[in-house]
């Protein structure tokens, strides 16, 4: 069984694909990590993640066993990512890592903008989960001041706001919803709510 989970940033996708992969017993990917590991390594070297040549390189050279869990959280990785993201090259490295994880016969869960349009249009289960603008800013906000970094919420929306524009704009795999994607919107759900309300859809489509 494939599980796609796709949304914009802080809608509550990586939480419900972690609940999922431990309920029905199967592995996750966070694709989303791997676009903030390649802009992170982009910015580490010095470079600048809108650098095409510097981008795949580091996308090439990507070890998905060694990408550090800690330092791809923070804003400026998640920035950088968006940036990374727009280059179809990058995408396209990415794009076989994503389906060499997909390919495990014991199935899989994999989050992020593109798995059911465009890395695994044949999933068993699309889930697209979303929030406003303002419960996802909420959200990005304890978690970054639970990393210690200060940012006022008007900020940080001015950010999420932006990176949901570039996400949804750009030409190579905008982030929309499947047509055949469950909706989930988590705006009035707590972390429990949204979890059951997945593992309904995940249930009833699978009978
Ligand atoms: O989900 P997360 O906030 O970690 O993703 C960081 C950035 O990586 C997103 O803003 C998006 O630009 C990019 N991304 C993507 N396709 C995915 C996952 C993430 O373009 N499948």
């Amino acid at each position: 069984m494939i599980i796609a989970v796709d949304g914009p940033t802080a809608s509550g996708k990586g939480t419900i694909a972690k609940h999922l992969a431990a309920r029905f017993g199967l592995k996750r990917l966070d694709t989303g990590a791997l676009y903030r590991a390649v802009g992170l390594a982009v910015l580490d070297a010095g470079g600048d993640p809108g650098d095409e040549a510097a981008a795949v390189a580091a996308a090439e050279a990507l070890d998905l066993g060694a990408i550090d869990e800690d330092r791809i959280r923070s804003s400026q990785a998640g920035l950088a990512a968006s940036k990374v993201a727009v280059i179809p090259a990058v995408r396209l490295v990415l794009r076989d890592a994503q389906r060499a994880f997909a390919a495990d016969p014991a199935g899989a869960v994999l989050d992020g903008r593109d798995i059911g349009t465009v890395i695994c249009p044949d999933a068993d289960v699309k889930l697209y989960v979303t929030a406003s603008l303002e419960a996802r800013t909420a959200r990005r906000l304890k978690e970054l001041q639970a990393r210690g970094e200060t940012i006022s919420f008007e900020a940080l929306k001015a950010q999420i706001a932006e990176r949901d524009e570039r996400d949804t704009n750009r030409a190579e795999s905008p982030l929309r919803q499947a047509a055949d994607a469950h909706l989930l919107d988590t705006t009035e759900m707590d972390v429990a709510a949204a979890v059951e309300a997945a593992v309904g859809v995940v249930e009833t489509v699978r009978g």
